[in-house]
C-alpha cells in the first residue's frame, strides 16, 4: 500500500494500544544491546573471541524466541551470568523515541482517546527506558505481558490484559512491529491493527506483508474528537 496512507479510520477508535520498542521508541538501542554489547561482554567474561561468543549465544536466543524468558532481564542475566538490568543502565544514553512518537502520543491525548502502552518488555527495561525518556505519564495505562505469565505472540495474553483492562476490541488500534504480534491480536479480534515497517533507525526499513504498515507514528495522525 501507499506508505504515505494513513490507514486508520479514527471514528472507530476509542483506545489506541501502542508496543513500545520499535514502535514508540527506536529500536536502535535494543538491537545494539543484543548484537554487540551483549556478545563482547559475554566474550570478556568467558574468556572467548566476539565471534565465538557470537556462535555461543545465537542458538540461546533462537531457543526463547517469541516466549516470556526472550523478554525477562532475569532470565539473561542467568544465562549468561552478565547483570543484564545494569548493562543495559550502562547505555541508557542511546533510547530514544522514534521520530515524531511523542507528538503522536500527545495528539492521541488531545483527541481525548484512551492511550495505553502493552510491552513485552520486563519491567527493569520498560520502566528504565519510560522514565529516561520521560513518556510514562503520557500513558493511561502500562500493561506488561510478564504480568499474565503469556507474551502478546500467545492468544492468553489478550484474554488476561483484557480481563484486568476491560476494552471493546472491535474500537480498538493496536500498533506495533512484530508481525506476530499483530497476528494473535488479529485473532483476538482487535479492530485495527497497523505494523511499524522502519523500527530501527540503524537499519533500512522493512516490507511488510499482511497488514497495513506506516514508517513512523506520525504517519497515523488522529483527528481531533470535534471532528470526529
Ligand atoms: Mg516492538
Amino acid at each position: 500500500m501507499n506508505p504515505a496512507a494513513n490507514p486508520v479510520d479514527w471514528r472507530a477508535v476509542e483506545w489506541v494500544i501502542l508496543d513500545m520498542d520499535g514502535t514508540v521508541l527506536d529500536l536502535a538501542y535494543d538491537n545494539y544491546f543484543w548484537r554487540e554489547l551483549v556478545p563482547q561482554r559475554y566474550a570478556l567474561r568467558h574468556g572467548l573471541s566476539l565471534q565465538e561468543a557470537r556462535e555461543v549465544l545465537a542458538p540461546k536466543f533462537l531457543e526463547v524466541q517469541h516466549t516470556l524468558p526472550w523478554y525477562c532481564t532475569d532470565y539473561w542475566s542467568g544465562v549468561t551470568g552478565l547483570n543484564m538490568a545494569e548493562l543495559k543502565r550502562e547505555i541508557r544514553h542511546l533510547i530514544g523515541p522514534l521520530e515524531g512518537a511523542v507528538d503522536f502520543l500527545h495528539a492521541v491525548r488531545a483527541s481525548g482517546r484512551h492511550l495505553w502502552l502493552a510491552t513485552n518488555a520486563h519491567r527493569d527495561s520498560w520502566s528504565l527506558k519510560l522514565e529516561h525518556t520521560g513518556l510514562t505519564e503520557l500513558f493511561d495505562r502500562i500493561v506488561c505481558s510478564h504480568d499474565y505469565g503469556a507474551p502478546k505472540e500467545d492468544a492468553r495474553f489478550w484474554q488476561r490484559f483484557m480481563a484486568e483492562h476491560p476494552f471493546e476490541p472491535s474500537r480498538a488500534l493496536f500498533v506495533d512491529d512484530s508481525l506476530p504480534v499483530l497476528e494473535a491480536a488479529r485473532a483476538f479480534g482487535i479492530g485495527q491493527l497497523v505494523a511499524i515497517s522502519h523500527p530501527d533507525t540503524g537499519q533500512p526499513p522493512r516490507q511488510v506483508t499482511g497488514f497495513p504498515a506506516v514508517p513512523r507514528l506520525s504517519a497515523l495522525q488522529p483527528l481531533h474528537p470535534d471532528s470526529r
